[in-house]
């Protein structure tokens, strides 16, 4: 890199401005005059100059070609997307607008009206039934099986699905999930005769309630009696159980739990609704549903049937089998298809104070206007109580999940990097907050206050500057650290270790070439796609933008210059042996360390080299490592001392870096963290179930230590045939800020694409080395709490040895003081680190929240998405600590206090039989049954104890969009994809998705799930003869290969759309996600319905319906 490289001049600030063509948005490119800019923001934001496409900022150099496997390469985009540096910018900025609503038959479109984010609007569940006796409480509790241990291998019975799967082989010997490893072909356990799937058609309802969160109230007339069903095995009602005509056909009646009963009325079909005129709607803006209330006239009619509710005539019937009807209560994909709806057209300006931004779902493009971007910062709230009773009693955790290098779409700018010399960045004195849009100036621009702190600091003379008439520094719009939420400074010698600025960064390949190792291919597969990926490392650049006032200079991150990483090479079975890769060599040298014990390097000169410059040895190397063990018969392996061979090498270089480590089985070697085999699946729903995460020996922990001390980073890819103790092997990575991938039973034919791929990403990250992290506050809050991959060694620093683009840290404040609505509360966040290049720099993140007196405001300015990362980082680090009981019951507590804080203190007064949900929380009941019923907290009996710690592990770092599709898969048709859909998609244009449940699957439909790790096809056993020839080149369904990875190249439009779309989603992920196509009623079916997470789960989780009871209960009883 070069920070004294001419640049051509460019205004400052002439932030390059969205590309939107190159946005997968064409509602975007309509709209070129949609800019909602402020005049006043000038340079940063004046009209949006041109939609012609942009090239990215910094993006990376094309993929390699030699190591695709057949498959990518065939498949085109998928090569190139694995390559994106901003593939994950997808997620918020994939198609939206040109998304075409469909609805499974009997599943109406909603209007779009209704779904207006009027955030104070209260979703109610309104029973028409009398609160249930405690006889009856029992008995749902009793049928739903939410609160107690369930064991993992007792399906209900009844429901047709097969036995308990045990995916184990039989042998025994490694019982492969196929969730987060890969799953064989062939080797799927014999599971049950899957039940058939309840019809092509979702069960026919007469009244099709909406998907949304609101029933009917009942109107004047007779309350309706309580309603019971079919009773569950171990059920029975209290009461009387009266009746009346049913009017849902459902097929399979389920029981309609005490006191959220909904029905329609006998009687004719409904009339069409008009949902997309809801002024009746405004009734319930307020926060206030209203209880059973006589007619309400300026409802409208958007409940078809309900009018004729409170009209039933006469006593009442005997009651026919009911269900709480799936689509009256809040739907997931409605809130996303709304909030899409609603705010995908607008850039989200971040001007003002305490905005909720659009969910992570929607397509948006941000405007730094001040404060940091929700790519940055999420906050599960953005109106703060003012003080610790309010919060207290509302229980809502206050947290934000910051991930400081998010990775742009290319439509959005780096941050700006400000160079204020020798000088450094300019602090208060006091707390230290670097310079941001909140500080004050005072005393006509002499002095400055500190927003954090109130300290008065007086103003360097090169730094001073008169204000305007409002008090503002005339400069205020020049300078990114005044007028932006997100910036960065060139950091002095001051910031770095030693007083020495840094060398650039190293990376160590250590390869295991143990018997399995080589025996998988693994190795030979490796070196071969290293002698490419090499030219590939990460540069990370910064040109310069302009000069402005002082000699203050500002650069953006741009162009493409050589890596200035260098790499190393270390190969080991029970010895590790080192290589000499000095340019000068004709040949490599090897150097064979086996004292294990006491770990050196024996080699400092020739170890880390200059990939250019020494190419020609690295590929001989390369060619020869496969041959050199071809014929080994070790099969025992170190691990400990190959993490502490890389430290060490790194230490000898002075330099921080990254060690990438491929490894094979459980280190049983004689050595210094030596492993035995532990796993008990006995130990599940037991007090002693939490050592199962836990590490084995103290010595990793000590080790991630030093290797935190000398900023060394490792990311672990696995490949283990069995028990490889993830929760012990991956406690360096995690400390570290590292990466753990697992490929379960490799093989290189079934699994190759997936590990190049994530290989291949993983290699070209751009990351910040060395790094510390501090969140700052205003006074009234403080940070308390930490979850993420990093080490703190005291109560406020977050260290992270590597930081990437993909890791989030999650913060939880907590008041110490009370805070002002009229100032509001602050959070600063400064990431120190060095960059790829060997920069050492600073980056800063500002948010400005508000602060309120009314938890009414609290609730309407929630995230529940964000809620929900923070609710299960927090679970997923209890389990280290308590019964995994403890933990759901725990979790379903809070989430039931929450809700009934919000009933009691911010609906209006209504029946007790109510269930009422603010609008912004609706959608928190089925995410939180999500996370309970999950493998880490519920785990079946094809989860083994490797997997969960690896899900454990990899949700810790997880921002808030990965974890709101992890927890609840997307699931989407595609049929209408094919070729005679009237209006053509594009490739990457998504269909909409529907919700996550074997009720919403068409038997003559095709879906692809995909939660982030893992994508299925699902084909329905009745699809049309003409779609399974064009996509899958067969005659019939019965020819498709179940298990199949790859979908074969034909060229026909649905087979390319159907491939375009898997690419796009893959592009979306951070990691690659292997196909796996799944029959209808195949032996893969029951993987698959693991995901439909609405769904009572084989494990013994609860349907979304139940346990929407189970926590009105709950709350009934908080506020009784
Ligand atoms: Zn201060």
């Amino acid at each position: 890199m070069n920070l004294n490289q001419s640049a051509p001049p460019v205004p400052p600030f002439g932030q390059p401005q969205p590309a939107y063509l190159g946005h997968h948005q064409s509602s975007y490119g309509g709209q070129p005059g949609s800019t909602t800019a402020p005049t006043s923001y000038g340079a940063y934001n004046g009209p949006v100059p041109g939609y012609q496409q942009t090239p990215p900022p910094g993006v990376s150099r094309a993929p390699p070609s030699s190591g695709a496997p057949p498959a990518s390469t065939a498949q085109g985009p998928c090569g190139q997307t694995a390559y994106g540096q901003f593939g994950q910018g997808d997620v918020q900025n994939g198609p939206s607008s040109t998304v075409q609503m469909q609805r499974l038959p009997g599943y109406q479109p909603f209007g779009s009206a209704i779904l207006a984010p009027v955030v104070s609007q209260p979703a109610v569940l309104q029973p028409y039934g009398p609160p249930p006796t405690s006889a009856q409480v029992t008995a749902q509790l009793a049928g739903m099986q939410i609160s107690g241990a369930v064991a993992p291998a007792s399906p209900p019975s009844g429901l047709g699905y097969g036995p308990p799967t045990s995916l184990a082989s039989a042998s025994g010997s490694f019982p492969n999930s196929g969730l987060y490893g890969s799953y064989p072909q062939g080797q799927a356990p014999p599971l049950g005769q899957p039940q058939g799937h309840p019809g092509a058609q979702p069960p026919q309802r007469s009244v099709p309630l909406q998907a949304s969160s609101f029933t009917p109230p009942a109107s004047g007339g007779p309350r309706m009696p309580s309603m019971t069903g079919p009773l569950l095995p171990g059920q029975s009602f209290g009461g009387p159980p009266v009746s009346q005509p049913n009017h849902v056909s459902s097929p399979a009646p389920q029981v309609l739990p005490p006191g959220t009963q909904m029905t329609g009325p006998p009687g004719p079909p409904p009339p069409p609704m008009h949902s997309s005129q809801q002024p009746g709607y405004q009734l319930q803006q307020n926060g206030s549903y209203g209880p059973t209330r006589g007619p309400q006239s300026n409802y409208g009619s958007p409940y078809p049937g309900a009018a004729a509710f409170g009209s039933q005539p006469g006593p009442p019937q005997p009651l026919p089998p009911k269900r709480l009807d799936p689509d009256a209560i809040p739907s997931p994909i409605q809130v996303i298809e709304d909030d899409r709806n609603n705010r995908g057209s607008e850039p989200f300006v971040t001007g003002v104070r305490g905005q909720v931004p659009p969910l992570v779902t929607t397509n948006f493009l941000v405007k730094d206007q001040g404060n940091a971007s929700p790519r940055y910062i999420r906050c599960t709230s953005y109106n703060i109580p003012c003080t610790s009773d309010m919060a207290k009693q509302a229980q809502v955790p206050l947290a934000a999940v910051i991930k400081p290098l998010a990775r742009l779409p290319p439509e959005e700018a780096s941050p700006y990097v400000v160079d204020h010399g020798e000088s450094g960045p300019l602090r208060c004195n006091r707390c230290k907050a670097y310079m941001c849009p909140f500080m004050q100036f005072v005393e006509g621009g002499r002095r400055f206050q500190c927003c954090f702190c109130s300290c008065i600091n007086d103003v360097p003379p090169q730094y001073f500057q008169h204000l305007d008439h409002t008090g503002k520094r005339v400069d205020a719009y020049d300078r990114p650290e005044l007028s932006l939420g997100s910036y960065e400074f060139l950091a002095t010698v001051d910031y770095c270790k030693n007083n020495k600025f840094p060398s650039p960064p190293a990376f160590i390949f250590m390869i295991d070439v143990s018997y399995n190792a080589i025996r998988s291919g693994l190795v030979r597969l490796l070196c071969e796609e290293l002698k490419s990926l090499l030219d590939f490392l990460p540069s990370w650049v910064v040109e310069k933008v302009a000069t402005v006032g002082n000699n203050v200079t500002f650069y953006r991150e741009g162009g493409a210059e050589e890596s200035a990483v260098r790499v190393g090479f270390v190969t080991y079975n029970k010895v590790l042996h080192f290589y000499n890769v000095k340019s000068s060599l004709a040949q490599p040298q090897m150097m064979v360390v086996s004292d294990v014990g006491d770990m050196f390097v024996p080699l400092l000169d020739g170890f880390l080299v200059n990939v250019n410059e020494s190419q020609a040895v690295i590929t001989s190397l390369l060619d020869q490592i496969p041959e050199m063990f071809a014929d080994t018969r070790e099969t025992e392996t170190v691990f400990a001392p190959v993490i502490q061979a890389g430290m060490e090498a790194l230490k000898a270089a002075e330099c921080a870096g990254k060690l990438f480590l491929f490894h094979t089985s459980l280190p049983i070697a004689e050595a210094p963290g030596k492993l035995k085999n532990r796993d008990d699946r006995k130990l599940i729903n037991t007090d002693k179930e939490k050592t199962l995460f836990q590490p084995q020996t103290g010595a990793y922990q000590t080790l991630a230590k030093e290797c935190v001390a000398q900023g060394c980073c490792v990311d672990l890819f696995l490949f283990p045939n069995q028990y490889v103790d993830v929760a012990t092997l991956s406690v360096v990575p995690q400390l570290t800020g590292g990466s753990v991938y697992k490929y379960a039973c490799f093989q290189v034919e079934n699994d190759q694409e997936r590990f190049l791929s994530d290989l291949r990403r993983d290699v070209q990250k751009v990351v910040g080395f060395d790094a510390v992290m501090r969140v700052r506050t205003s006074t009234g809050i403080r940070a308390v709490d930490f979850f993420g991959a990093f080490y703190m060694s005291n109560t406020t620093d977050v260290e992270l040895a590597g930081l990437d683009g993909d890791k989030t840290v999650t913060v939880e404040f907590k008041h110490d003081d009370r805070l002002n609505e009229e100032s509001g509360a602050l959070l600063q966040c400064a990431l120190l680190y060095t960059s790829c290049a060997g920069q050492r720099r600073l980056r800063i993140h500002n948010l400005a929240l508000n602060c309120c007196t009314q938890l009414a405001d609290l609730y309407r300015n929630c995230e529940t998405d964000t809620l929900i990362n923070y609710m299960a980082k927090f679970a997923y680090r209890g389990v280290l600590n308590s019964p995994v009981k403890t933990v759901r019951d725990t979790l379903i507590t809070q989430c039931a206090q929450i809700l009934a804080c919000y009933r009691k203190n911010c609906a209006s007064p209504s029946s007790a039989g109510q269930l009422i949900l603010p609008e912004c929380m609706k959608l928190l009941p089925v995410y939180l049954n999500c996370v309970l019923k999950s493998d880490v907290l519920q785990p079946g009996a094809e989860v083994t104890t490797d997997d969960r710690a690896y899900v454990r592990q990899l949700v810790t770092s997880m921002d808030v969009a990965e974890t709101n599709v992890f927890f609840y898969p997307r699931l989407l048709p595609l049929v209408r994809l094919s070729a005679g859909t009237k209006s053509p998609i594009e490739n990457t244009t998504e269909p909409p998705a529907v919700r996550a449940s074997e009720e919403r699957l068409s038997n003559g439909d095709i879906y692809l799930l995909e939660n982030g790790l893992n994508l299925f096809l699902w084909v329905g056993a009745s699809v049309q003869q003409g779609v399974v020839q064009s996509l899958f080149g067969v005659s019939s369904f019965s020819q498709i290969t179940s298990g199949l990875s790859v979908l074969p190249v034909l060229d026909n439009l649905l087979s390319k759309k159907v491939r375009g779309l898997i690419d796009s989603l893959r592009a979306q992920r951070s990691r690659y996600m292997k196909l796996i196509v799944v029959k209808q009623e195949d032996k893969l079916a029951t993987l698959f319905k693991h995901f439909l997470v609405e769904d009572k789960s084989l494990s013994g989780g609860a349907s979304y319906v139940d346990f929407l009871c189970h926590m009105h209960k709950e709350i009934r009883q908080l506020l009784s």
